[in-house]
């Protein structure tokens, strides 16, 4: 597997797997049917309410755990944040049955999260994060937290696809050291994805699918993506890219495809900011 090396040395993939939405009787499966398709890289969240079932599938799948990158995020905290930040790790790490993480993030760019981050830098100082990062941060935010902390974040993972190509945003994560990583890949599906005549016609070019394209075309651009499939069949099918590339004509046709905002919700929208910081995990 083609990887990137973070910002601290720490290689990772650059195809993983998602596991949002998946609940938890069905993901001890799907991480089961991954693992064995190939995929190394695993991305789940204290949000999911999945962390057991992918442990359960890493500990029965018997990879060495050194050949396998975990990452899962941190939810937004109550006060003492760096208190519970350091609870909800070992939650987490208690649910996964590991003893350490490869990539930690915070969830969301709400809260104390200047406290968070703090908790983070001495889980990654005690080796017990290998890396650790951030997730949906627009970059003033970043910047902010970039230019009031020790550690600058390895990842920032925001959604990215061909509809949302968060070129700028992409600039600026490149001139500070931070890894993008596309959430959403196949914006899962909207705005007709799946059946993109322009998509559809490049992947027919290359005897490839529109998945396929979407995913050769985010690798090319350098940004780490972790698609999400429940059928074995999609699974192996998103991990097939590495046997083709696009030409410069391509890359330049999906770049048409941008039409510059989220195909969910914006993190800056200030009803979204009320929703999210109010939801606490059981
Ligand atoms: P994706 O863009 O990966 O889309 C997933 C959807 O696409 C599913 O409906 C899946 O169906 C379908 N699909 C997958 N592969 C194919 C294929 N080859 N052909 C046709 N359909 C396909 O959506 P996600 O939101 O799941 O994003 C990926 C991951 O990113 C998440 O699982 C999660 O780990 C992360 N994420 C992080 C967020 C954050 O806030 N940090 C927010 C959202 C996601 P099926 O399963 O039936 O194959």
């Amino acid at each position: 597997m083609q990887t990137v090396t973070l910002n601290n040395g720490i290689e990772m993939p650059v195809l993983g797997f998602g596991v949002f939405q998946v609940g938890p009787e069905e993901t001890e499966a799907a991480v089961t049917a991954a693992l064995a398709a190939g995929y190394r890289l695993i991305d789940t969240a204290a949000a999911y309410q999945n962390e057991a079932a992918v442990g359960a599938a890493i500990a029965k799948s018997g990879i060495p755990r050194d050949e396998l990158f975990v990452t899962t995020k941190l939810w937004v905290q109550d006060a003492p944040a760096e208190q519970n930040t350091a609870t909800a790790f070992d939650d987490s790490l208690r649910k996964l049955g590991l003893d350490y993480i490869d990539l930690y993030l915070i969830h969301q760019p709400f809260g104390d999260y200047y406290g968070q981050w703090r908790a983070m830098e001495k889980l990654n100082a005690e080796g017990r994060a290998r890396a650790i990062g951030v997730s949906n941060f627009p970059a003033d935010r970043l910047i902010d937290l970039i230019l009031n902390n020790e550690i600058v974040p390895a990842v920032n993972q925001i959604e990215t696809n061909p509809f949302h190509q968060r070129v700028a945003d992409h600039e600026i994560l490149k001139a500070e050291g931070v890894q993008i990583e596309s959430w959403g890949p196949f914006a899962e599906g909207k705005n007709g994805l799946f059946t993109n005549d322009l998509l559809t016609a490049i992947g027919d070019k290359h005897g490839k699918s529109v998945a396929q394209v979407v995913l050769r075309w985010m690798i090319q651009r350098e940004v780490v993506v972790i698609p999400k499939s429940v059928n074995p069949e999609r699974m192996a099918q998103n991990l097939d890219v590495f046997d083709f590339a696009l030409d410069a004509d391509d890359m330049a046709q999906v770049a048409t495809l941008d039409e510059g905002g989220s195909q969910f919700f914006d993190h800056r929208d200030p009803e979204m900011v009320r929703w999210l910081s109010a939801r606490r995990l059981a």
